[in-house]
């Protein structure tokens, strides 16, 4: 996978993203019905003077959890703690962050699948009661203490809320599941983004880039990253769509967002085994790959654009896949996915 097209932040890019995200609901582009919901919620404990409900974010890397933590604790005029579930593996970790929450202070935990099952049990009266348990001493004398803590909001972030605990999960007020956003608002994305970093661009190319995004901003501003890159390199004041499409065919980013390595994905499956289910461990092999990386990465995008079908024996090029490659679909006898 290249690091063009994957979802997942990389270290060299907090700051570029920092500078990038939106202040407020208002500027958040796309995801209506979350911001309305968010906006009752914020309104309603403003309005009551109590803190905000919990709130869960889900959906996939990149399209906008962490930015929207940030509002809420910027709407709700209170200061902002993050941490994430990695970084929380003992139930100490997490009583030392909950036991220095300052009153009506928004606590951030992103990847909240991945805290430590002990954690979790202490989050829950956290969360119910803001109080936690402590455990006082060690061996036969030890003792649970319960101790007080200030009014809170946690809001949490998983990119996997299905294996989220259930008692976790419901103690959450509102839970947000965030969508991929269309061709036109990450089209937004980026001309927003574009004026934050002064960048000329016309509206045919910001919608070129954004065809190429995959449905996520992040994605997206990390194209136009390099497409200014390419214009100033080149020394172009404004970027054209020609400018854009070129930067992008230097990066080996498809018409459909599709990168190297997802095209020779679809090429083993076409090529290799053409109208044939194919097994995980066997496309990782041919293309050299790790599997958690074809897994996690290449093949939910590749079936979400319908170019590849999950079937009880494998994984399947559909006719769309053969089409984008520009060859001929198989005449094997198999010919029912390709009614799709
Ligand atoms: P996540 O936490 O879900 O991985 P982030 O909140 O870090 O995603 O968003 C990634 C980048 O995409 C940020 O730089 C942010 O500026 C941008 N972004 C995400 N959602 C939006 C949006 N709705 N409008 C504008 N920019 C967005």
């Amino acid at each position: 996978m290249s690091d063009l097209t994957d979802p997942q932040i990389e270290r060299s890019e907090l700051a570029f993203e920092a500078s990038l995200r939106p202040g407020s609901l208002d500027e958040f582009v796309g995801q209506e019905n979350v911001r309305k919901q968010l906006s009752l919620i914020l309104d309603a404990a403003a309005i009551q003077k109590r803190v905000a409900d919990h709130i869960l974010l889900a959906g996939p890397p990149g399209l906008g959890k962490t930015t929207l933590a940030m509002i809420v604790a910027k709407e709700s005029n209170a200061n902002l703690r993050l941490t994430s579930g990695p970084a929380i593996q003992h139930a100490g970790d997490l009583a030392a962050v909950l036991s220095s929450l300052m009153p009506g202070e928004v606590l951030f935990i992103d990847e909240i699948h991945r805290m430590a099952r002990s954690a979790e049990e202490m989050l829950y009266l956290a969360m119910e009661d803001f109080r936690i348990d402590v455990m006082v001493g060690k061996g036969p004398g030890a003792t649970s203490v319960s101790l007080e803590i200030a009014p809170f909001t946690l809001v949490g972030a998983t990119t996997r809320s299905g294996i989220l605990a259930n008692p976790l999960r419901d103690r959450f007020g509102f839970t947000a599941n965030l969508e991929f956003y269309s061709d036109d608002e990450l089209a937004s994305v980026l001309a927003r983004a574009a004026r934050q970093l002064g960048i000329e661009i016309h509206t045919d190319a910001t919608a070129a880039i954004a065809s190429r995004s995959r449905g996520t901003p992040r994605i997206a501003n990390r194209l136009l990253r390099r497409v200014r890159d390419f214009a100033l390199v080149n020394s172009h004041s404004v970027i054209s769509v020609a400018i854009a499409n070129d930067a992008m065919s230097i990066y080996e980013v498809d018409s459909l967002g599709l990168d190297r390595l997802d095209r020779e994905v679809l090429k083993v499956l076409c090529t290799s085994y053409p109208g044939r289910a194919v097994g995980l461990s066997t496309i990782a092999v041919s293309v050299g790959e790790e599997q958690d990386t074809i897994d996690g990465v290449v093949e939910p995008y590749l079936v979400r654009s319908g170019l590849v079908v999950r079937t009880p024996k494998g994984r399947e090029a559909t006719a769309a896949a053969y089409q984008h490659l520009g060859l001929p679909k198989p005449n094997n006898g198999q010919a029912s996915l390709f009614d799709l």
